[in-house]
């Protein structure tokens, strides 16, 4: 897109929630932005802060909240999020205020817009008292977003909880969901994950939607939220395919395994991971092991340090596994997982369908297995499953009989072949989105000439 004099001078804040799976496309917009033209203050909270030097043209600002040393337990990050706005929504006006101040005496024609994270809806306020335009990203799937809406109403309409006898009941105008496949969380209670959701969802002033999504891909979802919302929705994913390549990890990548990888044969690698903030118990740990190595493949596993509840890595990993595997399996702590997926001898994605792992997955047509754990990863794992048909679902618990069945139906049986020429298929389509002329790439156009335009 073309450079004109006046759009390298505009500048835009972006607020991320402080999480992995936020932080990523927040700040693959960043880089999608400045390479249009765009200077780039990024507003971080202090716990989960990115590291600045993965992004040297972009300014990092911390947040007013006090919170760099907390340790927060999973159970209890819905009730943070909330925390963090009510502390942030006190403390940012002034803080940006002393930035637009900042940036007025300087050759930069004030800030266009704000672009928040809809789970650090405070922006919005600050961004209207200071009568800057606001604009939200969402980085979920459109059809996720509508399961959050679904829950709130059933809620409201005393259906929620639901007895276990309606866990397979279809949710009405969700087709193929159903009621297990609502996003509850399992890192808060449900009222205070209800309260984040509806002030996450709502929209005041704010003037667009971006979504980390593809219009071929969420067609119907896309049109559904459209038909309910006033402001333009941008659909301009997969952001991380858009964006120059550049790593928002906050943990450290381990990138011998690209190494290990090279010496393994086509398509051979079932990759595994359940992404940034998934807990598994020891016993999960042992019969995930034994599984992968009972299944005869080759597979590069992340085990997250920390994420074994009463371990601190995998030293808990059972006797006897390591010799069993040999040089057929690779654990790391964190993976640089695009370059992993794109890889050539990787066949497969055990994934937990987080939306950046289900959307870099599909970009590189990789079929999943899909085991989700919380929140929109169960809409996705249907979606993935039962729509677009390029994984499996694993419903039962983490047995290690069922790991090593589903691991050879995807790497080695008919129907994984079948997914692969699906994925195939779908991943062309996601390129053909991003080119000239593709709809992602008309709706950043869009999305540009908006920002612009404030
Ligand atoms: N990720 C990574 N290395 C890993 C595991 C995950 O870089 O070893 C990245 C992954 O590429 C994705 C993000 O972490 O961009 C996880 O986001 P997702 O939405 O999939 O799941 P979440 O962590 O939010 O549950």
């Amino acid at each position: 897109m073309e450079k004109q004099g006046k759009r390298c001078l505009r500048r835009v804040v972006l607020v991320p929630a402080p999480f992995q799976g936020h932080i990523n496309p927040m700040l693959q917009l960043g880089s999608i932005l400045h390479s249009n033209g765009f200077s780039i203050t990024v507003f971080h909270a202090q716990y989960n802060s990115p590291d600045p030097s993965n992004h040297p043209d972009f300014s990092f600002i911390p947040l007013p909240d006090s919170s760099s040393d907390h340790n927060i337990l999973a159970g209890e990050l819905i009730a943070f999020a909330l925390e963090l706005n009510a502390k942030c929504k006190a403390r940012f006006p002034e803080c940006l205020a002393d930035e637009v101040m900042r940036q007025q005496g300087s050759d930069i024609n004030g800030i266009a817009c704000i672009i928040y994270d809809e789970f650090m809806y405070f922006s919005e306020e600050t961004a209207k008292d200071l009568n800057l335009p606001s604009v939200i990203l969402r980085t979920a799937s459109a059809s996720s977003f509508l399961t959050r809406t679904a829950l709130i109403n059933l809620k409201a309409e005393g259906h929620i909880p639901f007895p276990e006898s309606r866990s397979q009941d279809p949710v009405p105008e969700l087709y193929p969901l159903r009621f297990k496949d609502l996003p509850f969380s399992v890192f808060g209670k449900l009222d205070t994950f209800l309260q984040l959701i509806s002030k996450g969802s709502k929209i005041e002033t704010s003037s667009a939607i971006i979504y980390n999504t593809i219009d071929c891909l969420e067609n119907s979802s896309l049109a559904k939220i459209q038909q309910q919302c006033q402001v333009p929705i941008f659909p301009i994913g997969p952001m991380h395919r858009i964006a120059l390549a550049s790593s928002s990890s906050l943990l450290e990548e381990d990138t011998n395994c690209l190494a290990w990888l090279d010496k393994q044969s086509c398509k051979s690698v079932i990759y595994v991971s359940l992404g940034s903030v998934v807990f598994m118990d020891v016993k999960e740990l042992v019969e995930m092991a034994w599984g992968l190595a009972n299944s005869k493949q080759p597979f590069l596993w992340v085990v997250r340090p920390g994420s074994i509840r009463g371990a601190k890595w995998i030293e808990l990993l059972p006797e006897g596994f390591k010799e069993d595997i040999g040089e057929r399996g690779y654990i790391v702590k964190w993976a640089p997982q695009k370059e992993v997926l794109a890889h050539s001898a990787v066949g497969g994605f055990l994934s937990h369908c987080g939306w950046n792992s289900t959307l870099e997955s599909i970009s590189e047509g990789i079929p999943m297995i899909c085991k989700p754990c919380s929140g929109d990863q169960s809409a996705n794992a249907r979606y993935v499953s039962h729509v677009w048909r390029v994984g499996l679902e694993l419903e039962s618990e983490l047995e290690r009989g069922e790991i090593e069945r589903v691991v050879r139906r995807l790497m080695v049986d008919e129907e994984g072949k079948e997914m692969q020429k699906r994925g195939k298929i779908l991943k062309e389509k996601f390129e053909l989105c991003i080119r000239e002329g593709g709809s992602s790439n008309n709706f950043l156009k869009q999305l540009i000439d908006m920002i612009m335009s404030f």
